[in-house]
């Protein structure tokens, strides 16, 4: 996809890059210019700059340096065409669409239907773990030590024990069956459509732009199967998808933590380690592998040493060599 010149200038000249900037690194005026802690290298008072009148950014100790959209490819991590679309959107500016033929177009319209559907559940399992009747998978985060704060970042939520709870409130809104079927969230059978969850402390599943994209679920009590994940669907591809990896991403710690659950990645952001990242469920993908590339080039399992633990990592070991990642 190629956009023209002048549409690129203008997405551009529409974002401010002081704007953008601030919502990562703090920034503070001294005479024209603004001043911050590098993003790009490790340092203890601010060198690196941003220039709100030529919009440039310039860090003085490391040497980076560009406009609004290599800092975004530097920082995010975004192909020229990524940050583009990105900016476009902050701006509010709509960018040209490629030719689709009616099936892509379906398919888009699907997905799009879908996120917004993971939304709303991720938002009302998250006010039901606040409410009175959430009380108990809220203590139970509590007792495995979890913040609020760690509750809020990672937007928990709690299923209730009923049937179809969440289905009830979705229908309500006002979404409909062949869409809601899709979404992986519902068991459709002759008898009537029933939650995959419930009983269960939910963990919305996030993919790298932070868009809700499936579901894991804790089981409260005794139930089986512990732990249950979404199944696949258009908008989940477990192979492509790292739990913890939105946030990971922006780590800065030159490496990523591979844990075995959820739980413990969620654990290890809370104690400082930004950088720890999960798969979903299922063993580890070569596309995986490609993912954390993008990022880093060195990996540290962080498996059990139980027998499935150290099963695990042994599978994952070649994986991750074959794809030029460094294991510890
Ligand atoms: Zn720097």
């Amino acid at each position: 996809m190629y956009y023209s010149e002048e549409l690129i200038e203008e997405i551009r000249s529409r974002n401010d890059i002081v704007d953008v900037v601030s919502g990562y690194v703090k920034l503070k005026k001294k005479g024209s210019t603004y001043f911050g802690l590098c993003p790009f290298h490790n340092e203890k008072s601010p060198s690196f700059s941003v220039n709100g009148q030529r919009q440039i950014f310039h860090c003085f100790g490391c040497g980076e340096g560009g406009n609004v959209y290599s800092f975004l490819m530097k920082y995010e991590n975004y192909t020229f065409p990524e940050a583009v679309r990105v900016l476009a959107e902050r701006a509010g500016i709509e960018l040209p669409q490629v030719q689709q033929s009616a099936e892509e177009r379906q398919r888009n319209s699907l997905k799009a239907d879908l996120l917004e559907i993971n939304k709303e559940a991720a938002l009302y399992f998250f006010h039901l773990l606040k409410s009175e009747k959430g009380k108990q998978g809220y203590d139970y985060l509590r007792k495995r030590g979890l913040s609020d704060e760690t509750i809020v970042k990672f937007g928990l939520g709690y299923a209730q024990n009923y049937k179809d709870d969440l289905y009830r409130y979705l229908k309500e809104k006002g979404y409909r069956d062949e869409t809601l079927k899709e979404s992986g969230l519902f068991t459709y059978t002759e008898r009537g459509v029933f939650d995959k969850f419930f009983n269960r402390v939910m963990f919305p599943i996030m993919d790298i732009n932070n868009k809700v994209i499936g579901f894991g679920g804790r089981v409260m009590g005794e139930g089986e199967p512990k732990y249950l994940n979404s199944p696949e669907t258009i908008l989940f591809d477990k192979s492509r998808n790292l739990y913890g990896m939105n946030y990971a991403k922006n780590s800065r710690k030159g490496s990523l933590l591979i844990c075995e659950g959820y739980m413990d990645v969620i654990a290890l952001h809370q104690a400082g380690f930004s950088n720890a990242v999960a798969s979903l469920g299922t063993a580890f993908t070569s596309r995986q592998c490609l993912l954390m590339k993008r990022y880093t080039e060195n990996v540290y399992l962080t498996y059990d040493s139980d027998g499935a633990g150290v099963k695990a990592a042994l599978r994952a070991i070649p994986m991750l060599k074959e794809a030029g990642l460094s294991t510890k």
